[in-house]
């Protein structure tokens, strides 16, 4: 009857009452994500969801290989947590047997060094007259006579054959794994201060893994940072949608604001009071937004702005609650995730951010609430705050 995509869901599945609405979200958002593979039939039965071509012809379920792409936009929605790419049909016992060994077949031409196997098969329909032992036996039986090169190993085979008996029959070989979570869109809406380094658009990625839209604010400096490094925060914004969704990225041109800090803030302090101004002003742009929270890439201890005293000096300043998911991480660990998601080549790019323009060589690493007064005395912080708001660029991602 074709080809079909099963993904299967994670954490949604252990929800209570609420369990229909994380579904129904889940649902709408695969449905977004793949708007570009043609027209889909997405429906769900118990913890599986099952994504179909409504048309025979769609390209993008020809085979495994031209599926890879379609596949791989079903394990950035989060909620999935691991995707296959099965073959549906209908009949009795007498077809699924045929079935398995053709998929089989078909495998082997792609994996020749393949020797070993074991079927899992799996009875929804209860009403079935054989139960999932007696599929899985026989079945086996048929592949191994079709193929003698095979064996059956029950531990770490070289391939597991699943075969799926329900309103429907499916057999499907292998997974890959998805990135787990929630569906975006069952928390509220947060605002990703969203630099051109590494640990920034890791930390988006988290939070909209918990089920949280994005908006992005990025404090340009021009000419200072460059074209390229604007450029370079607006490829990793689009990194970041292909996770939360499309976003808005806010663009405040910053370098009025800072060469007003240069010039009227202590060397040591310039970090501290830039990133008390820039909170500021994305609170303001979180609330003309309706974003609930702020989000950035701090992690304790990372840099001379990320010590407790230094963390505790730039909080005080927003009432919004400000949401650090890497705060406990190593950077190492930071790294491999961004590696995951796709945006270690571009964060690594070189082009220079506006805090490493202009930061001191020795840094306030403890500034007490004093340092922090004394810096700001000669700046007048709530028209840096208007100026910033007043000069904002906004792109759709
Ligand atoms: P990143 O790797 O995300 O750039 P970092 O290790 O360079 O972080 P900092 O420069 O101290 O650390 O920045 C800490 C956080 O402040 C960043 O993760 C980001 O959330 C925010 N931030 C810093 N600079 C900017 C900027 N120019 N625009 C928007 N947010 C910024
Ligand atoms: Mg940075």
């Amino acid at each position: 009857m074709g080809n079909v995509i099963l993904a299967r869901m994670g954490e949604v599945t252990l929800k209570g009452l609420n369990r229909g609405n994380f579904e129904t979200q889940l649902k709408h958002n695969l449905k977004w994500r793949l708007r570009g593979f043609g027209k889909l039939d997405i429906y769900q039965s118990q913890s599986r969801i099952w994504i179909e071509p409504k048309e025979e012809d769609n390209p993008n379920f020809a085979d495994g290989e031209a599926a890879q792409d379609i596949m791989k936009a079903v394990t950035q929605v989060f909620g999935i947590v691991s995707v296959s790419f099965a073959v549906k049909f209908e009949g009795d016992f007498e077809v699924i047997r045929k079935e398995a060994v053709e998929y089989t077949r078909v495998l082997l031409q792609e994996h020749p060094e393949y020797k070993t196997f074991k079927v899992e098969a799996r009875r929804g329909d209860k009403s079935f007259p054989m139960d999932s032992r007696e599929i899985s036996a026989e079945a086996g039986g048929d592949i191994i006579e079709a193929f003698p090169q095979l064996s059956a190993k029950m531990k770490d085979p070289d391939f597991i054959l699943n075969i799926e008996v329900r309103d429907f029959n499916y057999v499907y070989s292998g997974k890959i794994m998805a990135h787990r979570g929630l569906p975006v869109g069952t928390a509220g809406k947060g605002m990703l201060l969203l630099s051109g380094g590494i640990d920034s658009p890791v930390a988006g990625y988290m939070m909209a893994s918990r089920g949280m839209p994005l908006e992005c604010v990025y404090f340009h400096s021009h000419p200072y940072t460059s074209d390229q490094a604007k450029d370079k925060v607006i490829e990793l914004a689009r990194i970041v949608s292909g996770f939360s969704g499309t976003l808005k990225l806010h663009i405040v041109n910053f370098t009025e604001i800072q060469l007003d800090m240069v010039r009227n803030s202590p060397q040591d302090m310039i970090t501290i009071t830039m990133r008390r101004v820039m909170l500021q002003i994305a609170e303001r742009l979180a609330q003309q937004n309706n974003c609930k929270c702020l989000i950035t890439g701090e992690s304790l201890g990372q840099v001379a702005s990320q010590t407790l005293e230094a963390i505790n000096v730039t909080n005080e300043v927003v009432k919004m609650p400000i949401l650090r998911p890497l705060i406990g991480l190593d950077k190492q660990d930071t790294c491999d995730i961004s590696r995951r998601i796709g945006a270690f080549e571009t964060s690594i790019l070189p082009y220079e951010d506006c805090c490493t323009i202009f930061v001191a060589k020795h840094p306030k690493t403890h500034p007490t609430k004093d340092d922090v007064i004394n810096a700001e005395k000669n700046i007048n912080i709530p028209n840096m705050i208007e100026l910033g708001l007043k000069d904002v660029e906004t792109i759709v991602i």
